[in-house]
């Protein structure tokens, strides 16, 4: 039962102690820890390269680029997609930002997403156009009937959240897609900030249009978010970013950009962080699939039942297990402050986890109407560290709330 998936000891950080105490880290939905072979690839890079890529014909930077298009390639697949549908960018909050900049759309233009959505794909397309939200219900879920309303308006993007990074729960995409399909020809820009370090996801089968993602939320370094695109519609996108790198030719009158993906990647990248995203494919694709999964239904069950069996707290959420990640948002009592209780709940248990609006204020407000605390546990936390954990709220609650 309080077997992991990952060895606790891949992870270096989790040996960080806070006044002799081990830490736990619950703050996943953030960002996750970097397990040992994704820091070694890091450091092999500074230690035995260190060139830049794609301008030098030296050797050490013929081999730092092919590396760096060896970790393309390896992104690619984990996602079903061609190398050159992949752009290389710094998060998942850059590649909206690409989309909804790059999609030069007209000032009226009509946009559909969610109210769950992250802030990371509601201010870049608010900026866009005329945006409209997908209300939720009382659990977060979708509601439908709202959705296929707005659709009835032909908007020119739907953008999608795959895993509500506040509720954890994952949106049945395929059959959202498949409406979208049928009621216009909207592009579909789909966030898999937080569904893609839980579940695998095949952007050609899903029949997505775009698809963000970043590697630090998934095991890999931070600085590296990724960009699938249809490669007909990467084609026809506008780079937000010009410059070095991502021109074929320049003279004193224009220049000529070079294919895709590479006329989204002006400037120099981060080379060595996208090195290490590769290892980190490779370390979860080393995982056991069966026993992941088994895991994260042990954690989610831990987390969602915690929540429940605890009058002081209250589940943002649906109250089951099925279709979301290992992820718990709790509304606390009147009175008691989430960010107090999260910074007691680090320096006097070990424990970290998130407070605030999580970035998502518009729901957050109508689900909680006011900050939260956010639970989330991935491959290298167990079952025992959740129970720990609301034994310390039980604690801090007994005689704050
Ligand atoms: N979308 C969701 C659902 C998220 O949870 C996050 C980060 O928490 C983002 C987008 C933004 O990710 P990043 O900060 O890596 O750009």
């Amino acid at each position: 039962m309080t077997v992991q998936s990952a060895p606790r000891d891949d992870f270096p950080a989790l040996r960080r102690e806070i006044d002799g105490q081990t830490i736990s880290y619950l703050d996943n939905g953030a960002t996750t820890l970097k397990p040992r072979p994704v820091i070694d690839a890091i450091t092999e890079y500074y230690e035995t390269n260190g060139a830049n890529i794609h301008r030098g014909k030296h050797r050490l930077s013929e081999e730092a680029s092919d590396a760096y298009e060896a970790s393309r390639t390896v992104l690619a697949r984990y996602i079903g997609a061609a190398a050159n549908e992949v752009v290389l960018l710094r998060n998942t909050t850059e590649a909206v930002n690409l989309v909804a900049d790059g999609l030069d759309l007209p000032p009226d233009a009509y946009i559909v997403g969610c109210l769950d959505a992250h802030h990371s794909q509601i201010l870049p397309w608010r900026r866009a156009g005329r945006l409209d939200l997908t209300r939720v219900d009382g659990y977060g879920r979708l509601d439908r009937d709202h959705f296929r309303q707005l659709l009835r308006g032909r908007p020119q993007v739907v953008a999608l959240t795959h895993c509500s990074n506040v509720t954890g729960v994952i949106h049945p995409v395929e059959e959202l897609i498949a409406e979208v399909r049928a009621a216009c020809d909207a592009v579909i820009v789909l966030d898999a900030a937080q569904s893609l370090p839980h579940e695998s996801v095949n952007v050609h089968k899903l029949n997505v249009d775009f698809m963000a993602f970043s590697m630090h939320k998934m095991l890999g370094p931070t600085g590296v978010g990724c960009l699938f695109g249809r490669s007909e519609l990467l084609a026809g996108l506008r780079p937000s970013s010009v410059g070095g790198g991502m021109v074929d030719w320049v003279d004193i009158d224009g220049s000529v950009d070079r294919r895709i993906p590479f006329k989204f990647e002006a400037g120099t990248p981060a080379i060595a962080s996208i090195i290490g995203s590769a290892a980190a494919i490779h370390y979860l694709e080393g995982l056991d699939a069966g026993r992941r999964h088994e895991h994260a239904q042990e954690l989610c069950t831990a987390l969602v039942d915690g929540a429940l069996d605890r009058p002081g707290v209250s589940l943002i959420g649906p109250p089951d297990t099925k279709d979301r990640i290992p992820l718990a948002t709790l509304r606390l009592a009147d009175g008691v402050p989430a960010g107090e209780v999260a910074r007691l709940l680090s320096d006097s248990h070990g424990y970290m986890v998130r407070s605030g609006h999580m970035c998502a204020q518009p729901l957050v407000t109508e689900l909680a109407g006011g900050e939260v605390l956010r639970v989330s546990a991935y491959v290298y936390n167990d079952v025992t560290e959740i129970e720990g954990f609301y034994r310390a709220l039980d604690d801090l609650l007994s005689w704050m709330a």
